[in-house]
Formats: C-alpha cells, structure tokens, sequence
C-alpha cells in the first residue's frame, strides 16, 4: 500500500458515518469493523480492545479535519491534523510482501488495530493535504448526504460522495426542472 492509498482509510473512516443519520452508524458491530478494514488481512490479526468506541472518536476528529479543510478553514484543520499526527503512533517501515515493490508502512509498531488504523489514516491525511492542497477535501453537496471525499479529478469537478448521490442529485434536478417547466 503506498502513502497516498492511505489517505483513502480516513475518508473510508469518516464514511462509516453521517451525523444528518445517526441511526445508520456503521461502525457499531464486529461486521462493521471487518468491513472497515478491508483488505488490510495484517491488521485482522491485531487486538481490538474498544475498538468500535476508539475508532468512532477518531472519526469524529477527521471529520472536522475534513469538513475545515473543506470549508476553507485550512489553518484549523492543518492544527489539528497536527495534534493527531503528534500522537499517533507512526512507525515507518520500508518493506516488502505479496510480491510487491518496496514501499512504505507506517503502522509496524502498532500494538492493537486502533493504533494501526489511526497511524495509516492520519498519515494518509496527511499527504493528501499536502499534496492535493485542503481544497481538494470535500463534503456531499446531495441533499440529506453528509459524506466526505478527496476530489482527485483532474479538473477539480467532484461534488459528490459517490456515484450513487451524483445521480440521485441529478434526478431531483431534472425533475425540479420538469415541475419547473411544467
Ligand atoms: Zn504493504
Ligand atoms: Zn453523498
């Protein structure tokens, strides 16, 4: 996994969540964890004391990260990304697995999955704000969707989550439109 794949963990982190529906939470569950971690099968053999609890308060965190650096509050988010980098228990590591090139791990000193999961997410935040610039990050502008992304289109376009809201947002337009008209 290279650096910048680890900017995906944090949105995927944010995601499990939307504060407009509390009641779809998905990160309450071992099922919700598993799903969380994807493919990281080296993470699955880690502990998970309070995991569930642990991650959802980290979450809370990148999501203000995010939802800053979305609204154009840069500085707060870089302070507080710093906060979190501080803390985090990052161990970089370069290896090689699976047949893959060298490449760089940040979570080798991690004692439980939490440790794991947060040093690769806010190192993968990270980058990506540096990289991409805080404008890249992004809130779903679908109503009722409060999801984040990281737009990496190439002419910084993106204002959906996903392709699910990109259609929906486009439906509820056209038909506005037709009432319009009609
Ligand atoms: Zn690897
Ligand atoms: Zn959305």
């Amino acid at each position: 996994m290279d650096l910048a794949s680890y900017g995906d963990l944090a949105v995927r982190l944010v995601n499990t969540a939307d504060p407009g529906r509390p009641e779809q939470d998905a990160l309450v569950d071992a099922a919700g964890l598993e799903a969380l971690l994807g493919d990281r099968a080296a993470w699955r053999r880690l502990p998970r004391t309070d995991a569930l609890p642990r991650l959802r308060a980290l979450r809370e965190r990148l999501r203000r990260i995010v939802e800053d650096a979305a609204s154009g509050n840069a500085a707060r988010a870089v302070r507080e990304l710093n906060v979190l980098l501080a803390a985090a228990p990052i161990s970089p590591q370069v290896t090689a697995h699976d047949r893959q090139p060298w490449h760089l791990h940040v979570s080798e000193g991690a004692h439980d999955v939490v440790e794991a999961y947060t040093a690769a997410a806010v190192m993968g935040l990270a980058v990506q704000l540096t990289e991409l610039g805080p404008d890249r990050f992004g809130v779903c502008a679908a109503s009722g969707c409060r999801h984040v992304f990281v737009d990496t289109s190439t002419n910084r376009s993106r204002r959906y989550c996903s392709e699910r809201c990109a259609t929906r947002a486009n439906v509820a337009a056209y038909r506005a439109r037709r009432r319009a008209a009609g």
